[in-house]
């Protein structure tokens, strides 16, 4: 069963007939090779990542233009460079006054940056404070508006900012942003940031800005900033009076520096994807003062990496592979390609995608290959990949309770250890697992670790040591059966 908009029922129609048309294209444009390769039992089916760009990034980086803030803009997109990046996004935070800073002073900076490191996109972003909830990222389209755009954005909706006077501190002061941006800038994507650290984002908070951003808000960070940290992620680890009161105690912590919504297998991630949500993850370094410099923070790129896959390398590609969930997060450079993909007769679906089963093709082929890099990560390691674990949930359908935050679906479906693997030509591990004669839609995602842990370990507190464990997270592919 799709998951139904009753509302906007086309849209994700469109988007799996997109997915389909995309994979058509694909497989049109090198038909003739493919019928040959086909033909030969002994050649494996083609890799639909081939022909790509990999392009890693970091969609939350802090500035002098945040009251926490240090550095400019220029200092922290070169740190992104450095750090192996090829697009960033400068979010500082909504405040009083911040949309005249940002239009009289951070913009001219970032189009300086711009000019300064021609070989990475710099995207102009808010961290904005969520009417009622958490801070979220907005990030714009590059165009000549951009700057103007979010400004009048912020003006308007951040509780924070009083150049229009008060925008109102409410649930429904959310929508009616999120609403605005679904309209008025529909190429501009919203992620919710550290979604567990204070307990202020409720499930039906998420459902509701997915529901009514069904183009903009497509998910939150799994892995939130500030690992440096001695409250790992600078999460609070208890509730306040404005947390949404049915989170459980675990809820406040991060889990080898993930979390908790992402961290548990059948928790509020899973819950989502179980209705067949496009609901993505993220990993940030929320980059304000660096750890040698008095703060807790990484600079860009130097500990979390959001890599995404794109059809080719421009600055439009990097936002729909973030709205399309074509990417992976992961900590510490353990593994840096991630090539994740299901297969049944001859179509294919990516991370993020949705694969359609043929009425008369009953067995779904996973492939899983990552590389390890060749170099040595920011620590001066060079860690080693311990086990690969598949997660299956099923898609069950809109959920009735709205506050929903479990799917008890969700499970390890595969285990893979150094002997489950092999080293394909390109050096690339190789891991394979079939689902036969599937009878329900569901969704398959991919973690891996350095650590032998079967479930990541909540972080103690006055604890900064987030080297030890590393982890990697894919995003999900969707299989929902024709018919
Ligand atoms: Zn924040
Ligand atoms: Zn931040």
């Amino acid at each position: 069963m799709r998951y139904p908009h009753p509302d906007e029922r086309s849209y994700l129609s469109r988007r799996v007939f997109l997915t389909h048309a995309l994979g058509v294209v694909f497989t049109l444009g090198v038909e003739p090779h493919l019928t040959r390769v086909l033909s030969r039992a002994d050649e494996p089916p083609p890799n639909p990542y081939r022909g790509g760009v990999w392009l890693a990034g970091d969609h939350h980086i802090h500035t002098k233009y945040s009251s926490d803030g240090k550095y400019e803009i220029a200092k922290q997109v070169g740190e992104a460079v450095q750090h192996g990046l090829g697009w960033c996004v400068i979010t500082d935070h909504g405040a009083k006054d911040h949309d005249k800073i940002l239009l009289k002073k951070a913009y001219p900076d970032l189009l300086e940056a711009r000019r300064a490191y021609p070989n990475i996109f710099v995207f102009q972003g808010l961290e904005w404070n969520v009417p009622a909830a958490e801070h979220g990222t907005v990030i714009m389209p590059m165009g000549e508006d951009e700057a103007r755009r979010l400004a009048e954005f912020e003006a308007r909706f951040d509780p924070k900012n009083t150049s229009l006077g008060q925008p109102p501190d409410t649930e429904e002061a959310a929508l009616e942003a999120v609403r605005y941006l679904e309209r008025f800038v529909p190429a501009a994507l919203f992620f919710a940031n550290h979604p567990a650290r204070r307990g202020l984002v409720s499930p039906h908070e998420l459902r509701a800005w997915s529901d009514v951003g069904k183009r903009v808000m497509r998910g939150f960070e799994g892995a939130p900033g500030h690992q440096m940290d001695k409250m790992r992620g600078a999460y609070r680890q208890k509730p306040s009076a404005q947390s949404w009161q049915k989170y459980p105690p675990e809820s406040y912590l991060t889990y080898d520096g993930f979390d908790w919504m992402t961290a548990t297998v059948g928790g509020v991630w899973d819950s989502l994807l179980a209705e067949g949500r496009p609901i993505y993850i993220t990993a940030n370094s929320d980059s304000h003062v660096h750890y040698k410099e008095g703060g807790s923070d990484f600079f860009p790129g130097e500990y979390s990496k959001t890599i995404t896959w794109l059809p080719e390398r421009r600055p439009s590609a990097v936002l729909e592979a973030l709205r399309s969930g074509s990417m992976f997060t992961v900590h510490g450079d353990l593994i840096d390609r991630l090539e994740f993909y299901v297969r049944a007769g001859d179509r294919h679906a990516r991370m993020g995608g949705t694969l359609l089963l043929p009425p008369r093709v009953r067995r779904v082929q996973v492939v899983i290959r990552v590389r390890v890099p060749s170099s040595t990560n920011f620590a001066g390691q060079r860690p080693t990949l311990h086990h690969v674990d598949l997660i299956e949930g099923k898609i069950t359908g809109v959920s009735a309770d709205r506050d929903n935050f479990t799917n008890p679906t969700a499970r390890v479906a595969a285990r893979f250890l150094a002997r489950d693997w092999k080293r394909d030509d390109d050096g690339y591990l190789r891991m394979e697992h079939v689902i036969e004669d599937p009878s329900e839609p569901f969704y398959l995602r991919v973690r891996g670790t350095n650590t032998s842990r079967r479930e990541p370990f909540p972080d103690p507190p006055n604890v900064a040591a987030p080297w030890a464990a590393l982890w990697f997270y894919s995003n999900p592919i969707f299989v929902r059966l024709a018919g």
